[in-house]
């Protein structure tokens, strides 16, 4: 028998009623227990759902309000000490790490938040802030509250844990930790509150536990392997039969010591990394260990070829039999959205491509029954199905944009290069925009207010003309731009308030694009983005910017910047097609891009700025691919750049970008002005700028915009002290982290006041 398993479930509900919740709660329209009801309803629904579908192993525990590694630190009591004793409630304390909070005498900023998991994909995470004062204790057992949950509701689960190494390394050290503090110096103190948490799951009758430990998928996995050996020696006689659970790469020689763990399972990640069955197979031969293959995608929405992930599981069962084997999504299906039956309006064509949260819970279990050998004829049916659908799919990829494949195989190396060095283009450009010393400028984005919201919806609905909504939008720029020049800016933008989101936005201007409704994804907390597809070859039939863009310069006498998402971040912020690379989808948005930029520079737009918060999230997991990902990473920012005259000043902007380690790449950019998330990091990363001999200009951001909380003018001077220690001023630009559309007029006004206070002391005094 091969059973099928998923590894974790979207959290949003449907409707996005978690989400909603959520946010009523924060604004004091939802009591506590209405929040924990609303969420209990939308867990109850997945879990049944998952049990209909079929499913054999359904996780529990992996549910957030917020996110699963702040709820395993609130849980574990590693909460900084500058969240306790306020008087606040444990779903607050939660709240304030995860958002701040700034009520009733109360003023603490977020905890820091990094990409999950340093890994590849928009989902952020709260990193643990740990130190040898760090006291873990069980305040309370999630795994175990929601395995009883869902027993409650007649699902019997899997709970899932996030794994001790994982948890320690995905950490940070805290202020008060020692210079010489490593995060994973804990591990003899954590484990045994793991002990307890498992054992409490063995007590309660519960079969088996998921335990992620996806750091194994990572080069540093290699160095941690005695940590694993002693942590799972400790845990394996306490808990229930652990599944060791991996996924988002390969696991490369790592295997050579997970095959010696005691553990009773392993998952691997086949869609990313399906050259590693053999080896692994190899390895655990000889063992006992069960293998869980990741065959259905929970990165992306296309439909799994049955066929071919039947063929994976034909190999492992005839290396370990079929009870060793187990079917199952290849991570957790957070990163996709609820179901297909929410898409309206989707062609039948399209609908047939794709496959949701929902949809891929049936796949497991139907390839699981295939390789039961099920006669059901439901079953057969469904392999019928996927056969065909399959087949039609890779008949639409084979027809493709000539004119496009002709455009991107004429790119010549003379296209990716500026016409001049930085210094000289430096020069034109300061006489061309004026700016003064510490220019101060936005990240883009101007607060999304609910009547911006509401006009889009009308538009949608066709309760308003294009017309009047081009009127609304005009209105917004114009009191932004007003707001601008009174705050007292320098180099001001439009606002982005035509902008649903800023990849979205683009991709519904360009070809080869699908759209849709409801197929919402968590970036973090409740802020979840709703990722085009891309389907096809990319094109570009119209401006997408420059009607916004040259409206905001004519009615202000400042200089506009004008502002579009990056071809890199573009299709990382898609869900991409996978029958071509990656490159060619990235040169495909570049070339649209570059038509883009020179059109808002023919319209007189001085500054433009090609947002690439994503490019470090798309770097390889395994340095050994980093090269080539980079080479034409790089290469395509570039092409959608390089095209303007040395007068035009080029930005770009990144966001959580841990890149000291691919600093020449950000170097080979040759943005004209880099800004930077920064407010929340150490110093490091500057003297990583200075070692290098960074000579373009760069802004490091002042403030924190994830939080509604306002920075003191202090505040931002000491900030701007300490970078102007490591950054020559003649290079510095003063901005915020990113863009302020997730914030209120209030706090923005407030915040950026200060921010422009901070500038003119600097001028002043630096
Ligand atoms: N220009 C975008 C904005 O201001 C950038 C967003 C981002 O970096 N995530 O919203
Ligand atoms: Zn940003």
């Amino acid at each position: 028998m091969v059973l099928s398993s998923v590894l974790g479930f979207p959290r949003i509900g449907a409707n996005r009623e978690v989400k909603k919740a959520v946010e009523a709660y924060w604004a004091g329209k939802l009591s506590a227990e209405d929040l924990i009801k609303a969420a209990a309803d939308v867990k109850k629904s997945s879990w049944t759902s998952l049990k209909e579908r079929g499913v054999d192993l359904i996780p529990s525990g992996e549910f957030s309000l917020y996110d699963h590694v702040l709820d395993h630190s609130a849980a574990f009591n590693a909460i900084p000490k500058r969240y306790q004793g306020l008087g606040l409630s444990a779903l607050d304390v939660f709240f304030a790490m995860g958002r701040g909070r700034q009520a009733g005498g109360v003023d603490v900023p977020a905890c820091e938040m990094k990409k999950w998991h340093v890994f590849d994909s928009n989902y952020h995470f709260v990193v643990p802030e740990l130190s040898e004062e760090t006291d873990f204790k069980l305040l309370y057992n999630k795994a175990l509250i929601e395995y009883k949950e869902a027993k409650a509701a007649g699902v019997v689960t899997r709970p899932v844990v996030l794994g001790p190494i994982s948890y320690l390394v995905l950490g940070k050290a805290a202020k008060e930790a020692s210079a010489t503090f490593q995060p994973i110096s804990l591990l003899p103190k954590i484990l045994p509150v793991y002990k307890q948490l498992l054992s409490e799951l063995k007590a309660a009758g519960v079969e088996s536990v998921q335990i992620d430990e996806p750091i194994l998928v990572l080069d540093k996995g290699a160095d941690l392997d005695k940590q694993y050996a002693f942590a799972y020696a400790e845990l394996v006689p306490v808990a229930p039969k652990i599944m060791l659970t991996t996924y988002f790469n390969r696991l490369d020689s790592n295997i050579n010591f997970i095959a010696k763990l005691p553990v009773a399972g392993l998952h691997i990640d086949l869609v990313r990394a399906p050259q590693q069955l053999g080896e692994v197979l190899a390895a655990i031969k000889s063992t006992p260990i069960v293998i869980s293959l990741g065959v259905v995608s929970g990165r992306n929405i296309w439909k799994a070829d049955f066929a071919a992930a039947i063929k994976y599981a034909q190999t492992a069962i005839a290396a370990l039999g079929a009870d060793r084997v187990i079917v199952a999504t290849s991570s957790s299906l957070l990163h996709t959205p609820v179901t297909l039956a929410s898409e309206k309006k989707l062609t039948e064509q399209q609908r047939d491509w794709f496959s949701f949260a929902l949809e891929k819970a049936s796949e497991v279990a139907t390839i699981a029954a295939v390789l039961s050998g099920s006669q059901d004829p439901k079953v057969s049916a469904a392999l019928e199905a996927n056969k065909v659908s399959i087949a039609k799919r890779r008949q639409f990829e084979s027809t493709s944009d000539d004119a496009v494949r002709k455009r991107v195989a004429a790119i010549t190396p003379d296209m990716y290069d500026r016409k001049s060095p930085f210094a000289t283009r430096k020069e034109v450009q300061a006489k061309h925009l004026n700016l003064p010393k510490f220019p101060t400028t936005t990240i883009g984005s101007f607060p999304q207010t609910k009547e911006i919201r509401t006009a889009r919806a009308k538009l949608g609905k066709g309760e308003i003309s294009e017309a009047e909504y081009d009127e609304f939008i005009k209105k917004e720029i114009e009191m932004v731009v007003k707001f601008q020049e009174k705050v007292g800016l320098d180099l001001l933008v439009h606002g982005e308030p035509e902008r649903n989101d800023m990849v979205q936005y683009f991709g519904e201007q360009l070809n080869g694009f699908v759209f849709t409704q409801n197929a919402w994804v968590q970036s973090y907390g409740s802020r979840y983005v709703r990722p085009p597809i891309i389907v096809s070859d990319v094109s570009r039939p119209t401006p997408m910017t420059v009607k916004w863009s040259s409206y905001a310069q004519s009615v202000s006498t400042k200089p506009m910047k004008g502002m579009l998402s990056g071809p890199v971040t573009i299709l990382n912020w898609s869900f991409p097609r996978d029958d071509v690379p990656r490159k060619l989808q990235s040169q495909q948005l570049a070339l649209a891009l570059r038509d883009e930029v020179l059109d808002l520079e023919k319209a007189g737009i001085s500054a433009i700025q090609v947002d690439e918060p994503a490019i470090r999230e798309g770097l390889p997991l395994r340095r050994s691919d980093w090269d080539e990902y980079l080479q034409w990473a790089v290469d395509t920012f570039k092409l959608s750049t390089a095209g303007v005259s040395d007068a035009t000043q080029t930005h770009s902007h990144f966001c959580y970008s841990d890149f000291g380690d691919i600093f020449p790449s950000i170097q080979r950019l040759d943005a004209d002005v880099i800004s930077i998330e920064f407010s929340k990091s150490d110093m490091k990363l500057l003297h990583t700028f200075k070692q290098y001999g960074y000579s373009n200009q760069i802004g490091p951001g002042v403030y924190d915009i994830h939080s509604p909380r306002v920075p003191s003018e202090k505040e931002i001077i000491e900030r701007l002290q300490t970078t102007l220690a490591i950054i020559p001023d003649h290079l510095m630009f003063i901005n915020p982290d990113c863009g302020l559309k997730t914030r209120g007029w209030k706090e923005t006004e407030a915040s950026l006041t200060n921010l422009v206070a901070a500038a003119r002391w600097a001028r002043a005094n630096a």
